[in-house]
């Protein structure tokens, strides 16, 4: 999938998870805030496109050149950050260094913290639906995963985004 693909899918994971995980975190109905939302939607756009920094080319690897350079190097490309127990792990590590933080950071770290991990599952899900795949079960194998054959910018984005667009409008109705 190419950058807007990805893009648009961090933007729904993370409509969805503003509207359905960050409320659940805490007490004080923060979330329904605009900053709030802000931090979930800024966390999942980034999350969208970070693991994409173990590909030197990428739109954030060009962003993020020495962190690209020395994952792409070491662990290559969709390796090791495109394994979900990675970002499982990654995403816990984060939200436990966010919750030592002192009010109202913790509030909007948690957020920003939810929002990327969203946004870096959106990015998994539609890496699986390339050609390439992930490596889903690392790191019991190596092996890669897809459960759909699409190239990178072809019909497949355009199935992707018609999918995320639905999905959003669906949300906002509250259907979803
Ligand atoms: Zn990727």
């Amino acid at each position: 999938m190419n950058k807007p693909a990805h893009l648009m899918g961090g933007f729904t994971a993370g409509i969805a998870a503003a509207k359905y995980i960050a409320p659940t975190v805490t007490e004080n109905g923060f979330v329904n805030g605009i900053a709030g939302i802000g931090a979930v939607l800024c966390g999942a756009i980034l999350g969208s496109l970070l693991p994409d920094i173990d590909h030197r080319q990428s739109y954030i690897g060009r962003k993020l050149k020495i962190a690209s350079f020395i994952i792409s190097k070491t662990l290559g490309h969709r390796s090791v950050v495109h394994a979900p127990l990675v970002i499982f792990a990654f995403s816990a590590l984060l939200y436990f260094f966010s919750i030592e933080l002192t009010s109202p950071y913790q509030a909007i770290a948690k957020y920003f913290v939810i929002g990327l991990s969203a946004g870096m599952w959106s990015h998994l899900f539609l890496d699986m639906m390339t050609r390439r795949g992930i490596p889903l079960l690392y790191p019991l194998t190596k092996k890669s995963f897809r459960i759909a054959n699409f190239k990178g910018g072809g019909i497949g984005d355009s199935i992707a985004n018609t999918g995320c667009i639905i999905i959003i409008i669906l949300m906002f109705l509250d259907f979803l």
